[in-house]
């Protein structure tokens, strides 16, 4: 049975209000805007036990009607990997330890481990694309809990942030024991201001703002954030990428302390509003300069 989420993932804040409902996929799905701090995240959803179930078996079948990879989504991923090596090397980020959390099929492993000639290890839940990737010769983990090895100087999440139950404590446990002090982690999520976002694996959807403050609460410095549309847009901001350090004094976040709500997470304003703009804005390209707006997929 899914759960009510009572408390903002991100602020621990009791009020939120109906954002948005359809169905994806024949199922029900609810999103809530925090009245304190503007969070955009899923209620009901899931609970913690059935997302495990989903992700061993279901989610490949219900998101692309097979379990291991489609040409489409080889083809996505060989896109972003181009576009996030691009971003890291913009950075000079040049990893000797690497981990791939949600590592797929593992092409981003391997194009990172060709590019930066650095050693690599994946975690993936779902089966059928772990032992693709194990076909590969990548070593690769169902869980972060598993891993034998550590101190890790880059880790990415590619889209995969927005899967996880509550992103801040994430992050938080990856800062200091799977992540060097001086290490980066590399996210990239959608925009909840370009698209569509809302489908039923999806737990949050962040706009720049919130994923800002997510890696703050969770003891992170921004090195810097980019919105953009590779490899599906040449106009639209589909996602937003970001390259964060832990933060070296990180403070109390306050989080869920009454009375502290100014030491938690800054509110953001105008959410309703920026979502029915950018989702107009994309429209609009789409009706009137489709080919310009969207990269065909091969
Ligand atoms: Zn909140």
């Amino acid at each position: 049975m899914p759960e009510n989420i009572t408390h903002c993932p991100l602020c621990k804040h009791e009020n939120s209000q109906l954002f948005d409902q359809r169905q994806f996929r024949g199922q029900p799905v609810q999103n809530r805007l925090c009245a304190n701090c503007g969070l955009v995240f899923q209620s009901p959803r899931m609970t913690a036990a059935e997302l495990d179930e989903f992700y061993a078996h279901e989610y490949r079948q219900v998101y692309q009607g097979e379990e291991g990879p489609t040409e489409k989504d080889l083809f996505v991923q060989n896109g972003r990997a181009d576009s996030l090596l691009d971003f890291l090397a913009v950075h000079e980020i040049e990893p000797t330890r690497y981990l791939d959390i949600g590592a797929s099929s593992g092409i981003l492993m391997l194009r990172f481990m060709a590019h930066f000639n650095c050693t690599a290890l994946g975690v993936e839940p779902g089966e059928a694309y772990r032992v693709y990737a194990e076909k590969n010769g990548l070593t690769m983990y169902a869980d972060v809990a598993d891993l034998d090895e550590k101190n890790f100087d880059l880790i990415s999440m590619a889209h995969v942030l927005e899967h996880i139950p509550d992103p801040v404590v994430y992050l938080a446990n990856l800062r200091g024991d799977v992540l060097t002090p001086s290490g980066v982690i590399l996210i990239e999520v959608p925009n909840l201001y370009a698209h569509d976002s809302f489908e039923i694996a999806h737990m949050t959807s962040f706009s720049a703002h919130s994923l800002r403050e997510t890696l703050a609460q969770a003891g992170y410095e921004v090195i810097a954030l980019k919105k953009h549309g590779q490899p599906r847009s040449k106009l639209l901001p589909l996602y937003l990428t970001v390259l964060a350090t832990p933060h070296p004094n990180p403070s109390p976040t306050g989080r869920g302390t009454k009375g502290e709500g100014k030491k938690g997470a800054r509110g953001e304003r105008n959410v309703r509003f920026k979502r029915r703009i950018g989702m107009l804005w994309r429209r609009i390209l789409t009706k009137f300069l489709p080919k310009q707006t969207w990269i065909p997929v091969k």
